[in-house]
Order: C-alpha cells, then structure tokens, then sequence
C-alpha cells in the first residue's frame, strides 16, 4: 500500500517520502482514509505506531484542500499530555506541511516556558494548534487564541492526559469548542475514565485498534532481573557494558534518583545526563538533542520528562525504579522498538517490589521470566506476596500521593 492510495494529496506524499515513510503503518493505513470522510476516529494504538501521522495528514490534506473559510482561524487544535509530545508533534505537523503550496502556521504551545513568545506568536492566527491543556487555557483566558472555529479536534495519548490529571482542564477546553467538529481520538490504553471519556466526546466513531494484529506490535522484548536495591546502580553499569548499547532510556522514580544515578554513571565513565521536569526547556531540548544524536549515551528519567521522548533506533529502556501504573509501564516500554525497530525494556524488581511488577505483569496481561545475573545474585528477602489484586499495603498510591503526582504533572508539563 502507498500513501498516495490513501488519498494524499502529491505535496503530502512528497513529505511522507522525504521522512522515509516507505509505506504506511498499519493505523495509518486504517485512520487516514476514515479521517479524511470528516468522522469521528477512535484509535487504540502505542506509541511509535506512527499514529501522530495518522491524525497529522488528514487535518493537513484537509486544510490544503482550502477547508479553511478564513484563513488563521485555528481549525485544528491537538490536546497532548507534556511539552515534550507537544514539540514532536508540531515537528511532526511542521515537516509533512513544508510542500503545501499555501504555507500553513503552527503553534506549539505548552507550560514551563514564559507565556509571552507564545502571545507573540499568536499574533496574526495559528491554522493549526499543538498544546498541553494548561498553557492552552491560560492564553484563551488572555485572549491571545479563539477555539471557536476549531473543525477538528485531536486527543493525542488520552490515557496519559487523564492520569496526568488533565481531566478538569479538558472540560473546559471542551467548552470553547464548538460542538459539530470532528473528533480524533487515540489512546494505548483504555481503562474506564478514558473509555467514557471517549463515549462523551465521540459521535458514531470508528474504531481502529491495531495492536491486535502481530506484525503491527512493537518488537519488545521485556525482561525482569531480580536484584537487591543497593546493587542496581553496579548492575545497570555492568548491563551497559556487557550489552553494548549505544543508547539507553532510564527510568527511576524521582529528580534526585535521576541525578544520583546519572552521576554514579558519570563516574564510571559513562556519559549520563539527568532529565527531570525541574529542567528548564532550554536543558531538556539539549539533552533530548545530545541523546538524538548519540552525544548521550545514557539518560536517566521521571516519567513525566520522559514522556514524549522519540528517539529512533533506542535499543534499550531500563526501568531501574519500577513504575508506579501498569500504564507508565506500557509508556516506558514503547520508547523503543519503535517504528519496526525492535528493543529489550528490562525492568529491575528488587525483593520489596515484587509484588507491584506481579500486578503490573497482570494488567498488562503478560508474564516475564524472573533472571539473575551471575555476580548480582540478590540476597534480600522477598516479602511475602498474598494478594497480587491491589491489597498490597504501601504500593498503592494513596490520595495524596495522586494529588501529590497530579501537581508535579502539571509544573513538569504544563501550565
Ligand atoms: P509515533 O507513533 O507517531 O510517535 O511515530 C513513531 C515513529 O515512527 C516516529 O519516529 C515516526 O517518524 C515514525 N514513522 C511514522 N510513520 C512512519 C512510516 N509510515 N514509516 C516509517 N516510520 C514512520
């Protein structure tokens, strides 16, 4: 199948070539057509499923097709959940636009950053808006955007917005839409809250679900290495070495272990960098660069800087602090095996964390084979393991501990 077959206009095809996009992924090939009939898309896909370009040439063939009545309305407003994902979006929007014959104004807008450039940049319009919902909101509040022409709206990883707290923040962006749009909405994962969020703002949609088809899944291979607390600094230099990689995506629980971590690396002479959401944009925008690049080649992560990290060819994640939902382990683990490349997502499950990747292994569905590594043979305890359903007392996030996250997720990537 070609892009051309899907019904792309020949600037948009000449894009998708010069991407090296030889054929497209299976939901573009499914949401490309259905989004350019003008209906109402529910995607199911992972990241690196190519799905941002799903949604970016239909609003783009649609908008060269001269659908625009007043040019510098915003047409099309895509909600993602973190600055990061907003700036790989409008890259993405931005390259696939570059052979339009009518040259088309993207604003990308997230939190973080002063607010005043992006006043600024308003100036004049923007046809195509890429924002976090916070940031968006305050700049309606300031007048500097109107969201009443919007023709289509994109709810990119709605999972992640919701969990990241975004939920209240959505209903009133909702509120400054008008309600006959187009609606295009894509998740990895749907649990309730994303479910009828889905059924509240889609009208008759059609539903694509690509992870169900082998060949489309993301060539992941996790694996899970028992090891005691203290030694996973020691192991993870060891893995790097013994396993060559030329990259690799770090996950731990807070700031300060991304720094300790990345440090202890530092001294190993091993090229680390810290990215947490405390960074400034300038700092993360360097290490993302430095990563890309491989000027970097480790990056100790939270989850909330990580989150829209794309990386091509990142052959490994390393989840040194097991995440806190079985959602952020879907998330962590699609940064590689990207796009057709395959990856190994080792996560470490220390003797007290067992039990939480039991639960996670059960969301998920999956069960990884527990290894030891020779020399890093744990000898901490397992605690005992009598409910695997939740009843696990200090695993679960408590109230504050979410609303605790919900406020570090919107310093760290929005408002
Ligand atoms: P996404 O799921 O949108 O984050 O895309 C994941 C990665 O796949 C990005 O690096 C894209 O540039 C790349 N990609 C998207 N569509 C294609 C395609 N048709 N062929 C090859 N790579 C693609």
């Amino acid at each position: 199948m070609s892009f051309e077959s899907l019904g792309l206009s020949p600037a948009l095809v000449r894009a998708t070539r010069e991407r090296a996009y030889l054929e497209p992924t299976a939901i573009q090939a499914e949401a490309i057509p259905v989004a350019l009939r003008g209906v109402d898309v529910l995607g199911c896909a992972q990241t690196g499923s190519g799905k941002t370009a799903a949604f970016a040439l239909p609003i783009l063939e649609h908008l060269a097709q001269g659908r625009r009545d007043r040019p510098r309305r915003t047409h099309a407003l895509i909600l993602v959940p973190t600055r990061e994902l907003a700036a790989q979006v409008g890259d993405t929007f931005r390259n696939l636009a570059q052979y339009l014959p009518e040259p088309l104004k993207i604003a990308v807008l997230f939190g973080g950053v002063s607010i005043n450039p992006q006043m600024m940049g308003l100036r004049g319009g923007a046809d195509i808006v890429v924002a976090t919902p916070g940031r968006l909101l305050d700049l309606v509040e300031h007048n500097a955007l109107k969201l009443g022409e919007v023709n289509t709206l994109v709810l990119d990883e709605a999972d992640r917005l919701l969990d990241l707290g975004f939920a209240e923040e959505l209903a009133r962006v909702l509120e400054e839409l008008p309600p006959r749009r187009q609606n295009l909405f894509f998740s990895a994962t749907f649990p309730p809250a994303v479910q009828s969020l889905a059924d509240q703002l889609l009208r008759d949609p059609v539903r694509i679900q690509v992870e169900a088809q082998p060949q489309e899944q993301p060539d992941i291979l996790q694996r899970a290495i028992e090891v005691d607390t203290a030694k996973r600094t020691p192991l993870l230099r060891y893995l790097i070495k013994e396993q060559g990689w030329s990259r690799v995506l770090v996950f731990v629980a807070t700031k300060y272990a991304t720094e300790l971590v990345s440090h202890k690396l530092g001294l190993a002479g091993i090229h680390a960098q810290a990215f947490h959401g405390e960074l400034s944009q300038g700092a993360r925008t360097q290490v993302l660069s430095d990563f890309k690049a491989s000027r970097l080649q480790v990056v100790v992560a939270t989850d909330v800087a990580a989150r829209g990290i794309d990386v091509a060819r990142l052959p490994a994640v390393v989840n040194y602090d097991l995440p806190r939902s079985a959602v952020d382990y879907t998330h962590r683990i699609g940064r590689t095996g990207r796009a057709g490349q395959s990856g190994v997502a080792i996560s470490f499950v220390t003797a007290d964390a067992e039990a939480h990747f039991r639960l996670i292994e059960k969301r998920q569905g999956v069960r990884v084979l527990r290894e030891q590594i020779p020399g890093f043979e744990p000898v901490e305890a397992a605690l005992p393991v009598a409910d695997v359903n939740g009843g696990i007392k200090g695993k679960r996030p408590s109230k504050k501990d979410k609303l605790r996250a919900a406020a570090l997720a919107r310093t760290g990537s929005s408002t």
